[in-house]
């Protein structure tokens, strides 16, 4: 008798929980909604975001904070409007990467705790040119003076957007390496100049930078280097592609055959004369997706006065948008130091890798140089590493339109322009898939 007695007073505490239970969900529920942007809506520039914080009780609202952000940080703090429960900021989509994103919303209070929320949408702003050197020394190795001399002087004398030290990683030690990057976060500003850390790898197969590695070593095979660099979320560019020469038989890059792994994570490569062009033609027939870049490799103390650039497209000068565009190949290389480069193909930016169904193949160039007396004296087309069109414009902006109607399969597209003086600047490479 006492066991069921005890068995109906369990069941009795077990019905009193539920209709607690029940009770609970008719409490208050503190969330956000989110009025604007609408779920999946492609923003440009400046954007209205304003959300509501619904069920947060009326005395916690004054002390309330509520943050959006792109992505992750950095956060944008909303003001609250009036002694409502909206709040709303003017949001700058131009600090962040184009393509899909997810809109961040998070609110703290007393009693609320911490709320979030996401919204879906796409970013899609205009890209602008910033130039580069992303490849250079001092004397942390066989180079001159400090990594806080190279910022400063590639920041405020070269007046560069974006710089990158790469020390020879060889010689480079913990304090030196602590100091590299500290010099590189520290000269970051953004909107004004990009700083990021970087090395060189630097063997007998052959240089490579090494863009953010998570630290100073690596190993000292190129697959074990990229294997590395490519779980560690780095980009690795190839250097001076003919250098060293083939020693003992040995070629650097193993003869630039294509590798899955290295091709996605290596991005760029130095092209900077017809002679390194050889070797860029030489990869993207192999199959690799890189860009054209144009750093200098100074060891001497003038970071990024040093005859050749890159130029870099984006929608801002911040340091989520010069990396993304150079994780998308969104680079060209140049002898001058100002000439504004775009190609697009079937509206894809340069770096882009597309399919088309038609076989129609529509390909755009816009080059433009500030300088009055600088002129464009001819753009090439490639088509599969050769010239299939030439355009002589012999002025200094030129927007050169052209379709080409290729076979199905795979193609890829770049521009050589050369101007009056001589100079050549190399663009990436749109890779278009035509379907058959
Ligand atoms: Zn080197
Ligand atoms: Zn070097």
């Amino acid at each position: 008798m006492q066991r069921r007695h005890a068995l109906l007073i369990l069941l009795a505490l077990l019905v009193a929980l539920a209709l607690q239970g029940a009770g609970c969900a008719q409490e208050l529920k503190p969330r956000i909604e989110v009025a604007a942007p609408a779920d999946n809506a492609v923003l440009r520039g400046v954007t209205d975001v304003r959300v509501a914080l619904a069920d947060v009780p009326a005395d916690s609202l004054s002390t309330t904070r509520a943050f959006v952000s792109l992505g992750g940080p950095p956060w944008v703090e909303m003001k609250r409007e009036g002694e409502g429960n909206t709040w709303t900021v003017q949001f700058d989509t131009t600090a962040y990467p184009n393509g899909p994103a997810k809109m961040l919303f998070m609110a703290w209070g007393p009693k609320t705790k911490r709320l979030g929320m996401t919204a879906l949408v796409t970013i899609q702003n205009g890209l602008q040119c910033y130039f580069a050197d992303l490849h250079s020394h001092t004397s942390y190795s066989d180079g001159t003076l400090y990594p806080a001399d190279a910022h400063l002087y590639a920041r405020e004398v070269a007046k560069l957007d974006v710089f990158v030290l790469t020390d020879h990683l060889e010689s480079v030690d913990d304090a030196e390496w602590a100091d590299m990057r500290e010099q590189a976060w520290k000269a970051n500003e953004e909107g004004r100049f990009v700083s990021f850390p970087g090395l060189e790898w630097t063997k007998a197969y052959g240089h490579a930078n090494i863009y953010d590695p998570a630290g100073r070593k690596f190993p000292n095979d190129f697959e074990g280097m990229w294997k590395a660099a490519a779980e560690s979320g780095a980009i690795v560019k190839i250097n001076h592609p003919f250098y060293p020469d083939p020693i003992n038989g040995v070629n650097p890059w193993n003869n630039l055959a294509y590798s899955e792994l290295a091709d996605s994570v290596v991005e760029l490569m130095e092209v900077r004369s017809t002679k390194e062009e050889e070797a860029y033609i030489q990869a993207l027939k192999a199959g690799w997706h890189l860009a054209a870049e144009g750093s200098s490799d100074t060891h001497s103390p003038n970071w990024g006065n040093a005859g050749t650039w890159t130029g870099i497209l984006a929608p801002s000068l911040t340091r989520r948008c010069i990396w993304e565009a150079l994780r998308n190949r969104q680079v060209f290389s140049t002898r001058d130091r100002n000439c504004r480069l775009f190609l697009w193909v079937n509206g894809a930016p340069m770096g882009a890798i597309v399919e088309t169904p038609a076989a129609s193949v529509a390909v755009t160039v816009d080059v433009a140089d500030p300088d009055a007396q600088e002129s464009i004296a001819k753009i090439e087309l490639y088509e599969n590493g050769a010239v299939v069109a030439t355009d002589e414009p012999k002025t200094a902006a030129r927007r050169w339109e052209i379709t080409r109607t290729p076979a199905a399969g795979k193609h890829f597209y770049f521009v050589r322009i050369t101007q009056g003086d001589g100079n050549m600047i190399w663009s990436a490479p749109v890779w278009v898939t035509v379907g058959g």
